[in-house]
């Protein structure tokens, strides 16, 4: 079968190289001229992700959390809980041994009677039995096929700085409406500075943590949250094209390569419609709760976000011992069983049903 497979990130390029083992003919189309750049990402991931692709592009260790809300805080103390990577390496790691069509922009997809796709480029016209739409938050092949999608797009802005910390090893995350902002040391003597909503999030956080020194580089790209189609006829969406990300935190890096391995499970199968079912197996639970709780932290009153942090605090242990840094369901359902959170939750419930 004779795929096309639209953008060369991480997702796409990890699904080209297990379709290609599979002895498909793979056509990876990417519009920069080099994979890796630019990078939109804080580059934070759990150990799933590094048990499973290896250390090769971790760059430092993460040994917790300092958690904050308004001006109260505690820590999340948890070995290697999770890693800061190197991304440019990481995504460059998935390139090995592939051919790659560089400066290609898909500006269109078109689907014939004969179930053929055609896509176009400024300069060329590439045709195909399937396409995988693995490019971006905004999807272009999402967009030509009209694939269905709900999702919400949160502005991801961060600074590179070079500073003095206090501990290499721990990051903060700040949970202060209407930012969620994060400091996560790279090693090195430099430090991640971002915020889910705009640079003034990046202001706030360096303003409240003493966070001085030189910016290295910024970054401000779309977080995709929400959910899309990811079959229809051939066409198939990937990463953040169809929105696998964490509707928490926009985390998307172990959501989108596992949607990859979903994808080349059900094309190996001979039957690639089976891709969503995977995907809704695995992820369907992860993605429903996320949404609610996102809904819950943006909406509901200053008091009850208050008394949601208390829980958060309370359950520090279970936190430490239990919680999955990539699927945050089972942390989410044990603190539906506490009473102050039930409390909330009646008091906002069409918020959390939607
Ligand atoms: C500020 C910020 C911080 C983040 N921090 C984290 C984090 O700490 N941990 C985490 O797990 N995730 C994080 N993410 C999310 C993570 O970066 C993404 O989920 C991940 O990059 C998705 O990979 P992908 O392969 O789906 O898409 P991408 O990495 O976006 O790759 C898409 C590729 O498609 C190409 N492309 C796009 N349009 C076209 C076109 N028309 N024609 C040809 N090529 C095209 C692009 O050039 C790109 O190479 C963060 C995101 C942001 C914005």
């Amino acid at each position: 079968m004779k795929f096309v497979t639209v953008g060369a990130g991480p997702c796409g390029l990890h699904v080209s190289q297990l379709l290609l083992k599979q002895g498909h003919e793979v056509t990876i189309l990417e519009e920069h001229d080099r994979v890796g750049a630019p990078i939109h990402c804080a580059g934070l991931v759990g150990k799933k992700l590094v048990d499973k692709f290896g250390s090769r592009h971790v760059i430092n260790n993460i040994d917790g959390a300092h958690i904050f809300l308004n001006d109260t805080g505690f820590f999340l103390k948890r070995k290697n809980v999770a890693f800061v990577l190197d991304r440019y390496g990481f995504d460059r790691s998935f390139a090995i041994d592939i051919s790659i069509e560089y400066d290609q922009r898909v500006v269109s997809v078109a689907k014939d009677p004969s179930g053929k796709f055609h896509i176009k480029t400024p300069g060329s016209s590439i045709c195909a039995d399937a396409i995988i739409g693995a490019d971006g938050p905004v999807s272009i092949v999402r967009k030509s096929l009209e694939m269905k999608s709900s999702i919400r797009y949160f502005s991801g802005c961060q600074q590179r700085i070079r500073t003095e910390l206090e501990d290499e090893h721990m990051v903060i995350v700040d949970i202060n409406r209407p930012f969620f902002s994060w400091a996560i040391p790279e090693g090195n003597g430099i430090v991640r500075v971002g915020a889910i909503g705009s640079m003034k999030g990046v202001d706030a956080m360096r303003e409240k943590f003493g966070i001085k020194g030189e910016v290295i580089d910024f970054i401000q790209a779309p977080i995709p949250v929400g959910r899309a189609e990811l079959v229809k006829d051939g066409a198939f969406l990937l990463g953040d094209a169809a929105a696998q990300t964490k509707p928490t935190t926009g985390g998307g890096l172990y959501y989108g390569l596992r949607g990859a391995e979903l994808l080349a499970k059900a094309v190996g199968e001979g039957a690639p419609e089976r891709y969503q079912k995977y995907w809704n197996k695995e992820f369907g639970r992860e993605i429903r709760l996320g949404l609610a709780a996102r809904r819950l932290y943006e909406h509901i009153s200053k008091n009850d976000l208050s008394l949601l942090f208390s829980v958060l605090m309370e359950k520090k242990k279970y936190i430490e011992a239990e919680a999955d840094f990539e699927k945050h369901s089972t942390a989410i359902k044990t603190f539906l069983l506490n009473p102050k959170t039930l409390s909330v939750i009646m008091r906002n419930l069409k918020l959390f049903l939607h």
